[in-house]
């Protein structure tokens, strides 16, 4: 595998981090993860413009342009001739004596990006997941994404071990969003997700979802909903950049409607399956 730090291309043996560095000290960065199809990027520019608005909220000033990170993505997906997969890309603020405050001299931040094979989720897609609910330890910039991941590595651990593909965040009662997704209720017709606060990371594939439901005439609400309500839903979707359109089928063991993929579900599935880079099958 064809690496990129610091300006170069390199591979996995030539990549060198400082023990100084603030990511691996503090999680004092952010990331990017850009899917792959056909070999091509899926909405680079959205996940870029991200990346620099994560950046700006850690006053983190990136020393690139999102054009030239679109196009470091792009030559490790070539140089890694990756047909299905995706790019993960990160920043941290450099490497410095280990000190908590922002570094005063001229300390760079650190870039470093891959490219790896990675196929679509068929299954997942076609049998949907199970899910568990977890309480929502994490702080209050989740909109931010950071390389400070441990409460939700918490979280998919304990989904994990209860055998289930995905965590359920819930604050004061509220469900919030996946563990590396967001999550989605059909009710009557109308499809609900949390609005895009502080509280939640605003997914790429979510605002995808949210524009195929406008797209085909669902009404489709940015608004709370609880776990109670959550266990009434007649379907439930998860959104992620590699989860795509998963179908949730059960929460805490319990069923969700029919426990299969519903019918809003999979019209959404389809959709998002025709506008992917030349109309992936399959
Ligand atoms: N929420 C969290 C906490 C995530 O980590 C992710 C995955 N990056 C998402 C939502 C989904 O975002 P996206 O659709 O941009 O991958």
């Amino acid at each position: 595998t064809i690496y990129f730090i610091d300006g170069q291309f390199t591979e996995k043996d030539g990549v060198k981090i400082s023990i100084d560095d603030r990511g691996y000290y503090f999680g004092d960065g952010v990331y990017e993860v850009i899917k792959v199809y056909n070999g091509e990027l899926y909405t680079a520019e959205e996940h870029m413009t991200r990346l620099f608005q994560s950046a700006s909220k850690i006053k983190l000033a990136i020393p690139h342009t999102e054009r030239q990170l679109i196009e470091i993505a792009e030559e490790l997906v070539k140089k890694n001739e990756i047909d299905t997969g995706h790019v993960y890309m990160q920043v941290t603020r450099g490497a410095t004596q280990r000190l908590h405050h922002f570094p005063e001299t001229n300390v760079s931040p650190v870039v470093t990006a891959y490219a790896i094979l990675n196929p679509r989720p068929l299954t997942n897609l076609k049998d949907g997941v199970a899910t568990k609910t977890v309480d929502d330890i994490r702080w209050l910039r989740c909109d931010i994404k950071s390389l400070n991941l441990l409460g939700n590595v918490m979280a998919k651990q304990e989904a994990h071990e209860a055998e289930c593909a995905e965590a359920i965040f819930v604050r004061d009662g509220i469900v919030m969003e996946g563990s590396s997704s967001n999550m989605f209720g059909v009710k009557g017709g109308v499809v609900y997700t949390h609005p895009a606060t502080n509280l939640i990371l605003n997914g790429i594939t979510r605002r995808v979802v949210m524009q195929l439901c406008a797209d085909l005439g669902i009404q489709v609400e940015e608004k709370e909903f609880t776990t109670e309500e959550a266990f009434e839903m007649d379907e439930f979707i998860m959104t992620s950049t590699t989860a795509e359109v998963t179908p949730v089928i059960s929460i805490d063991g319990k069923q969700i409607g029919s426990g299969a993929p519903g019918p809003i579900t999979m019209k959404l599935q389809e959709a998002f399956a025709k506008q992917l880079p030349l109309a992936v099958i399959g």
